[in-house]
């Protein structure tokens, strides 16, 4: 049993995602404002599988900023609308997991947009996908963006 009192997960600036904000690592870019960015996931549950990151140090939920969840919502509006067009489906899950206990597995905090249903929802973080298709695609959204 977890104890519901238990200490949060603390911000580590070594974190994957603080490391693409940071430009240590890359990713595959679909677009990008000052307080957000937004990128392929490198192992979709869906084709087309987006993450859309706030520039703050958040872990989860908890502890996003009100102007960089604004923020973030705003870019995910963006995000689905690209997704919409370039897959020509309506069907798009946004999905956002706050603790290890959900199944979190990189603690900044991130909204995932992901076009398909919830009955044919692929394994999490489970199959690294071709980065020639993620490639491909990040291009495909990229272009269909409306700022
Ligand atoms: P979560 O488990 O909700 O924290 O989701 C983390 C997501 O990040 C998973 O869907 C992973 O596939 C994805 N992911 C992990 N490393 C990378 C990376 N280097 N580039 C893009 N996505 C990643």
């Amino acid at each position: 049993m977890t104890d519901i009192n238990q200490q949060a997960t603390a911000y580590d600036d070594n974190n994957i995602f603080a490391k693409m904000l940071n430009g240590d690592i890359p990713c595959h870019k679909i677009y990008e404002d000052d307080k957000t960015l937004a990128f392929m996931d490198i192992m979709p549950q869906a084709e087309g599988h987006v993450l859309v990151i706030p520039k703050q140090k958040a872990v989860d939920l908890s502890d996003l900023e009100p102007e960089f969840a604004a923020a973030v919502l705003m870019t995910s509006q963006k995000v689905m609308q690209a997704q919409r067009k370039v897959f020509e489906r309506e069907g798009i899950i946004q999905m956002q997991l706050n603790g290890a206990q959900a199944g979190q597995t990189v603690f900044h905090y991130h909204v995932h947009l992901i076009p398909t249903s919830i009955h044919e929802l692929g394994r999490h973080a489970a199959v690294m996908a071709d980065q020639e298709q993620l490639a491909k695609l990040a291009q495909q959204l990229a272009s269909a963006i409306t700022v």
